[in-house]
Formats: structure tokens, sequence, C-alpha cells
């Protein structure tokens, strides 16, 4: 899988545009057996899901849902609502909603539930921040990110998530985890999920890295044997940078 996820960015017809310019590219190209996955502002979804329904293997995913099925929270966005807009992912423990919105393993453990048990699919995001790396705490962390986010899902319901490994100091920086460090990263996942389920959910579940990740550096990162494909935050609001991650993959 490859997924852009636009965070706070592009107006409502920049957004049709940039969905429409990958759209028309994609079409009829061999890539529809990779999922390819746009994450539009929450405004948007809609717009972005009329245009990735007619492409075969090209979805439109939210950034965000609530873990209640409704209700009294101004501002939020549920996951019927979501799905009434077209869209079939959504991105949960990113390390932005973590820090600026102080979501904890706790809360996204809710929200995946939720997600979950209304049919979305999702793509949950872990990592480390410098200092946790630089003492030697990333496994560590990782691990319980995954253990209280995820590893109360049963294993028919892990295998409608794929994880995405962020290491917080390569989100937006330039600097880029190296091929070895990812793969290090992403197959200490795998064999977390093969302690804890059948090894047919640990060979299936993608394992996403995302961090700085551009046209350059993916062919490498991808090559990794535990790497599946890419969350892509800055380098996907430019059709031509995303769509050369896509091929690369
Ligand atoms: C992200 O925010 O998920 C991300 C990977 O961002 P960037 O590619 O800009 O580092």
């Amino acid at each position: 899988m490859v997924a852009g996820n636009w965070k706070m960015n592009l107006t409502l017809q920049e957004a049709i545009d940039l969905a429409e310019q990958i759209a028309s590219r994609l079409k009829d190209s061999t890539e529809a057996s990779t999922p390819i996955v746009l994450c539009p502002p929450a405004g948007y979804l809609q717009a972005v899901s009329s245009i990735t329904k007619e492409i075969r293997g090209l979805y439109t995913g939210a950034q965000n849902c609530h873990q209640e099925v409704s209700g009294a929270y101004t501002g939020e966005i549920s996951v019927a609502m979501i799905q009434s807009c077209g869209a079939e992912y959504v991105i949960l423990g990113h390390s932005e909603r973590r820090a600026y919105f102080h979501e904890d393993n706790i809360l996204l453990s809710k929200k995946v539930k939720r997600a979950l048990a209304q049919g979305l699919k999702v793509i949950f995001c872990c990592g480390e921040t410098l200092p946790e790396r630089e003492s030697e705490k990333h496994f560590d962390l990782v691990k319980q990110q995954l253990q209280e986010g995820l590893f109360h899902l049963s294993e028919e319901e892990m295998s409608l998530i794929t994880i995405a490994y962020e290491p917080v100091w390569a989100i937006g920086t330039g600097v880029t985890a190296t091929k070895e460090q990812a793969q290090e990263m992403h197959a200490f996942i795998r064999s977390l999920l093969r302690e804890i389920y059948a090894n047919s959910v640990a060979d299936n579940c993608s394992i996403l890295y995302g961090g700085s990740c551009n046209p350059k550096n993916a062919k490498e990162l991808f090559e990794q044997e535990d790497v599946d494909g890419g969350l892509i935050g800055g380098a996907s609001l430019k059709a031509e940078d995303f769509l050369a991650i896509i091929h690369s993959l």
C-alpha cells in the first residue's frame, strides 16, 4: 500500500485537482493491485472519494475519527460520517494526533475498535521520538504502542489493520530512517505480530514506512523485506512525486 496523508493542507479545488491528477495517471495502470489511499482533510472526503471510487485500487481515507458512535462532540467526525462520504480507511495514532491532541494508546485502542466495528479499515501509526531512539527505548516504545493500541484485537480484526512505522524524528524533517533502521523496526513489528497472532496474520499485515519518504529514497526503503509500502506526507501533495513513489513499490 501507498497512502498519502494530506494533513491540513490544500483548498477544496486544489484537493480535487490533485485527486484527479493521481486518478487519471493510475487509470488502467498495473498498480491497481497495490492499494493507493488518499487521505484528505475531513471536509473534502466526499469530493475526493467521488474521484477515487472510479479507479480500481484507489481509495479515500480520513485522518482521524471519534471513538463514540455519535453525540455532543463539537468539531469531531464519526466513523459513520466518514463512511457516508465514501471513505474506506482511517489513519489512527499519527504522531501529530498523539502530540498535539493528546491521543494516548488507550484512547487509540477505542478509536481502532470503533472504526473496525463499523467497517472502516485502519492505518495505525507508531514510532518513537529522537530522545527515545537515542536512549535506545525505541523498540520498547513501539511495542507498547502496538500492545496497548492494537493487540486487544481478534485475529479477524487484526487482518483489517495496516501498520505504519513512522519515526517522529523523520516526519516532515527531511531526515529519513536508513533502510537498515526501517527494516530492523519493521521486522521487529512483524515478530511481535507473530508472537500473538497466526503466522498468516503476521505475514499478510502490510507494514508501511513513513517519514520524509520521497521519490529518491522510496525504492531502497520499499525493497526491504519487511517494508510493504509507505505513508507519505509532504511528497503526497505533489502528484508527480506521489506517483513516482507509487512506482517505486
Ligand atoms: C506523515 O506525516 O505521515 C509523514 C510521513 O510525513 P512526511 O512524509 O512529510 O515526513
